[in-house]
């Protein structure tokens, strides 16, 4: 199965994403956990990625379509993968694309998790992580709209976004989303 699973920070995106590659065996490939741990060992994307992560700002240009392709290659994600965090922008929608389509190995379904922006603010809030700070928040929430909703448009347009509320409990939320893996497979997108 491929999955790539989308939604605002805050809407519960990681716990999602948990459970999904559990369920289906897939590879989860977190485009902001891969960048920490390049911050932690100090690489030189880490070094590059780390004045962005800290301002809540997206890491510009090819670099995340070149680290997303060189683990989209591991062994790992031949049985499947979930996308977490990626595509945050339509370029990088359109490089997956064509970079699958070049492996003869389309997504399998888009998920996109919705929750309203009041709900997202308070559950950013209430969780403690250090890029959490309020103008930090502010700063993803405006990435968020402006770079990557669009991100959302692109795939309703090619008819294969499938949107789930994702307020309620991780268990109500999680039966939504395997119904909506279930229905795109009986479409066959
Ligand atoms: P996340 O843990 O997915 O919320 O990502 C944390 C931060 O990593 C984001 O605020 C961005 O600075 C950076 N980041 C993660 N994924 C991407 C991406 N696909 N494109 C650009 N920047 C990203």
């Amino acid at each position: 199965m491929r999955l790539v699973l989308l939604g605002p920070p805050g809407a519960g995106k990681g716990t999602q994403a948990q459970r999904l590659v559990e369920r289906f065996g897939a590879a989860h490939i977190s485009t902001g956990d891969m960048l920490r741990q390049a911050i932690e060992k100090g690489t030189p994307t880490g070094n590059e990625a780390k004045q962005y992560l800290d301002s809540g700002q997206l890491v510009p240009g090819q670099v995340m379509v070149d680290l997303v392709r060189q683990r989209l290659d591991e062994a790992d994600c031949a049985a499947g993968f979930l996308l977490d965090g990626f595509p945050r922008t339509v370029m990088q929608a359109e490089a997956l694309d064509a970079y699958l389509a070049c492996r003869k190995s389309p997504l399998d379904v888009v998920l996109q998790l919705q929750v309203d922006e009041e709900e997202l603010i308070r559950r950013l809030i209430a969780r403690a992580r250090g890029d959490d700070r309020p103008d930090v928040i502010r700063q993803r929430m405006v990435a968020y709209r402006e770079q990557t909703m669009p991100v959302s448009d692109y795939y309703r347009q090619h008819g294969r976004l499938h949107s789930i509320d994702a307020f309620g409990t991780p268990d109500e939320v999680f039966s939504r989303l395997l119904a909506a893996i279930e229905q795109a497979k009986g479409r066959g997108k």
